[in-house]
């Protein structure tokens, strides 16, 4: 991908995708997701093997692609686009320019998962709506005078203004620009973590480090080694969110930062620290389902918190939250799809605290061993794939036996319709 930033946050680029098996594909599907907020991305051409290709918009995150018959097997397709960011915090201010960061989520289209048939869900302005496979990215950056890119990926420096970022498996490819930010670089074992913090922070800085630091030997020790080579955490403005995930990349809201001594300043840190596990290696479908990577997300960042003897206190607040979510939104459960939280009701309550109290339970009856090695067993199985929730449940079924129906009935209100749910056909518009 090469991508050129301007100072005004107008941006432009072209992506090459080498995609192979697309025999008796005739279209590809790709996401444009900062169009759930306007017309914000814009494809300009796609073209494959020197010709022009027939572009369909479907609504405006959905872009279609009509590939030409004789398309051989294995092929190259450029797609030519366009953007610019709004300088007003839509969503949780994701895709925005601010003083002192341009935050570049999801800038560029995304090709929508295929399995069998194309996995699209509408967009929400709260959650997160991407759902992607893994894949490799180098990408050759512009960037305005006075920015410094932080991506996921490595970043090389190679003339005044230009760089290159690679890196492997990723999701999706984040891009941040800031200025006027100190940076701050440190390894454990052979994870490097930096952190990016505007001038001022210097203590959040510090602080995001040291929890990064003691956060990552008791994550390791009980999922296996990090999913990347290094991590790099920024503060920025966001907006209705305490932080937000992306492979090898974690954004923290800095309004948190202005206190970074508190339990929720830790908890940011660490909850999208799990994420480069539960999302960033482990797939999911974050529309659908989006408690399964929420949960495991939640729960095994408080791995954290119960070396410091908080773990009951963490239940004890999981179980205020999951039962307040019940009242505000009785229809609702554990499981449910984002179309069922409208206006965010009980999302977070569900989702992130019922989820954790499911796990929480499955651990108390499992034992430590046998509860982690299922969570081993579930990143094993599911790397750099997209899981599904019956994936997870199948091997939660396995070790609790009987116990599992009650779990089901309490946290999704019903059993996990697990074998007759086709996959990827969910569009419940
Ligand atoms: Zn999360």
């Amino acid at each position: 991908m090469r991508v050129s930033v301007e100072e005004s946050g107008a941006f432009q680029g072209e992506v090459t995708l080498n995609i192979a098996g697309l025999l008796g594909v005739g279209e590809l599907l790709f996401r444009l997701y900062p169009n759930h907020f306007g017309h914000l991305l814009r494809v300009e051409e796609a073209r494959s093997e020197g010709k022009s290709l027939p572009l369909d918009a479907v609504e405006p995150t959905v872009l279609v692609v009509q590939l030409p018959s004789e398309l051989p097997q294995t092929a190259s397709l450029h797609l030519r686009f366009s953007g610019v960011l709004p300088r007003e915090l839509l969503g949780y201010g994701i895709f925005a320019h601010t003083a002192r960061a341009m935050i570049m989520s999801q800038f560029y289209p995304i090709l929508a998962p295929w399995e069998g048939e194309w996995l699209l869900h509408p967009t929400f302005p709260f959650g997160d709506n991407l759902v992607a496979e893994a894949a490799d990215y180098l990408v050759f950056l512009q960037v305005p005078s006075g920015w410094v890119p932080v991506a996921s990926g490595e970043e090389r420096k190679t003339g005044w203004n230009t760089w290159q970022i690679n890196g492997e498996n990723l999701r999706e490819f984040c891009l941040v620009l800031v200025r006027e930010y100190t940076g701050l670089v440190d390894r454990w074992a052979d994870v490097e973590i930096r952190v990016f913090f505007p001038f001022g922070f210097d203590q959040a800085g510090k602080r995001a480090l040291a929890i990064a630091k003691e956060a990552l030997p008791l994550l390791t020790a009980r999922l296996g080694s990090f999913p990347f080579p290094d991590v790099d955490l920024i503060a920025a403005p966001l907006s209705g969110a305490g932080g937000v995930e992306y492979p090898r990349l974690i954004l923290i809201n800095q309004d948190y930062a202005l206190d970074p001594y508190t339990d929720f300043f830790a908890e940011i840190v660490v909850h999208e620290l799990a994420h480069q596990w539960w999302y960033g290696e482990v797939g999911t479908d974050q529309v659908a389902e989006p408690w399964l990577d929420e949960a495991l997300a939640t729960y095994t960042s408080s791995l954290y918190f119960e070396v410091q003897g908080e773990l009951e206190q963490k239940v004890r607040e999981w179980q205020d939250r999951f039962l307040q979510a019940k009242k505000l939104n009785p229809q609702a459960s554990v499981g449910s799809g984002l179309w069922e939280f409208l206006g965010r009701s009980g999302y977070a309550g569900y989702v992130y605290a019922g989820g954790a109290l499911l796990l929480h339970e499955v651990r108390s009856s499992l034992g430590d061993e046998i509860f982690f090695s299922i969570l081993r067993n579930f990143r094993e199985k599911y790397r750099w794939r997209i899981a599904r929730a019956c994936d997870f449940l199948g091997l939660l079924a396995e070790e609790l036996g009987p116990l599992f129906s009650a779990l089901a009935l309490e946290y999704f209100g019903d059993q996990p319709q697990c074998q007759t749910e086709p996959t990827g056909s969910v569009n419940p518009r």
